[in-house]
């Protein structure tokens, strides 16, 4: 019987046999113990399945890896230790020196970094494209040397709505999977394997955890994306590898294992940004309500983005499930029952105008974060930010008067006079 997304969200990844504990166990254990050294050797040869050192796998982290794999329609899972390193992994484990990357310009700015600058260090280099880009204007950006594209399902901050159909459809064309950033909808508001995603992501950090409690990171493969096919574009999954005795990860474990193995057997090993078992176990209880959650955070952005609207204190409003907005079409198509409960606008004033309004608010306090069960907000001209000029920032897209805010699980009439009563003081 097929479950409900709400059910997977609860029970998915783990279930006890007799006697077993009801919750997932926290495994809080650095190492696991063998009755011989050939039973570990086997591990080691990844020729049995099994633990042995929680730098690479641990057990409490598969369960909850499985719940989200689960959820979002993919065929394996794995935990990092943050958004960063699962977003690190997912192209670096496909993408390596000399390789090339498409990607969408309108991303997180730790992305954004990480392609523009740190792998261009380790000689990966990305093309940006902008979200709106014509089909013919995406293939224009594909190199013989492109081994994935790259983009966000709501973008952070700029909450553009990826067209997953239009960018898959040029990776496929080109031989190469589609990464899709999955963080702001989760699976409850949208599965991008669904619409022809290969690979998603996850900084579990937000609406996953949903309270602020533990940073981290997920990865899942689909298993659709054909390695084997395409094998002289990845050599590392369809080639021996000399640090596992020439095993090759596309033969062994099959275009369904071998991705997220090799990610774990290799990437893990060598760069060790696991999450602590005790921060899977806390994810875990976020993800037992996320299906929830996600609709009170949906319905509160949607009524602050309309009360913003309504006002003449607010020059201008995005969010994408707001009509009129510049990617409510696209969220009609891609997200439905919702999108998430992040929105942001450019307050009347100016930057003193944006201040006023933030230092006003009551419930909502200013942090450097989203996607909390508590509402919070965020200035990015006086701190993400901060080092730029007015006119840098307007070049940037930003508006010395933009805020970001980030409604969480408040009641929507209190959270919308909260607004209101801030914005008399602009
Ligand atoms: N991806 C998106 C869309 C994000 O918003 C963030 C952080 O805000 C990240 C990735 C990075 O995640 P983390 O902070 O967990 O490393």
């Amino acid at each position: 019987m097929a479950k409900s997304i709400d059910t997977r969200c609860v029970q998915a990844g783990y279930t006890p046999k007799n006697g077993e504990p009801r919750q997932i166990p926290i495994i809080q254990s650095t190492t696991f113990k063998y009755d011989s050294s050939d039973a570990m050797g086997a591990l080691f040869d990844l020729e049995a399945p099994g633990y042995f050192y929680t730098r690479l796998q641990n057990p409490t982290n598969d369960m909850v890896a499985a719940k989200i794999a689960d959820l979002e329609g993919g065929a394996a899972g794995m935990l990092t230790s943050s958004g960063q390193a699962a977003n690190f992994f997912a192209v670096f484990n496909i993408c390596e020196n000399g390789g090339h990357v498409v990607a969408s310009s309108t991303i997180y700015g730790g992305t954004f970094n990480l392609l523009a600058h740190t792998l261009r260090k380790m000689g990966i280099e990305t093309t940006f494209v902008s979200p709106t880009c014509t089909p013919e204007e995406l293939d224009a950006a594909f190199k013989p040397n492109t081994k994935c594209v790259f983009g966000e399902t709501i973008a952070n901050p700029a909450l553009a709505v990826l067209d997953i159909e239009k960018f898959a459809r040029a990776a496929h064309a080109h031989g190469v999977p589609l990464i899709v950033d999955n963080t702001f909808p989760t699976p409850v508001n949208c599965r991008p394997i669904e619409w022809g995603a290969d690979i998603v992501t996850h900084s579990t950090t937000k609406y996953m955890d949903g309270h602020g409690v533990g940073v981290g990171g997920a990865i899942v493969d689909s298993g659709n994306f054909d390695w084997m096919a395409h094998a002289d574009k990845f050599p590392g999954l369809t080639t021996p590898d000399e640090s596992y005795h020439g095993i090759v990860y596309a033969e062994k474990f099959g275009q369904a294992g071998a991705y997220i193995t090799k990610a774990t057997s290799q990437l893990m090993r060598d760069f060790g940004s696991i999450q602590s078992p005790q921060n899977a176990f806390y994810l875990n209880l976020g993800l037992e309500s996320l299906h929830v959650r996600m609709p009170q955070h949906c319905k509160n952005g949607l009524a602050v983005a309309k009360a913003l609207a309504a006002s003449d204190k607010i020059e201008a409003v995005t969010y994408p499930s707001l009509p009129g907005d510049d990617n409510y079409e696209l969220a009609q198509k891609y997200l439905p029952n919702g999108s998430c409960g992040v929105v942001s606008f450019q307050v009347a004033g100016g930057r003193a105008g944006a201040i006023r309004f933030m230092e006003a608010l009551e419930l909502v306090n200013i942090e450097t974060h989203v996607a909390d069960a508590r509402s919070c907000c965020l200035h990015p001209a006086s701190s993400t930010h901060r080092q730029m000029t007015d006119e840098e920032l307007i070049a940037a897209g930003i508006s010395p008067s933009t805020v970001r805010l980030s409604c969480g699980l408040e009641g929507t009439d209190d959270l919308v006079a909260d607004v209101e009563q801030a914005l008399a003081h602009v």
